[in-house]
């Protein structure tokens, strides 16, 4: 069975890979380069581990 993904649960919750810390959005700046928000930190959008 597929349940939809529930933003209350917190184990759902998206976090920061560079601090850790709450992520509400991560704006896409370009294909390799995101920033997370609030904390600001630069994320990959699309984490590949190759
Ligand atoms: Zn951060």
């Amino acid at each position: 069975m597929t349940k939809p993904p529930t933003t209350d649960d917190a184990s759902a919750r998206p976090t920061c890979p560079k601090c850790d810390g709450p992520r509400a959005t991560t704006m896409v700046l370009g294909p390799t380069v995101g920033v997370v928000s609030p904390c600001g930190c630069r994320i990959y959008p699309r984490p590949s581990f190759e």
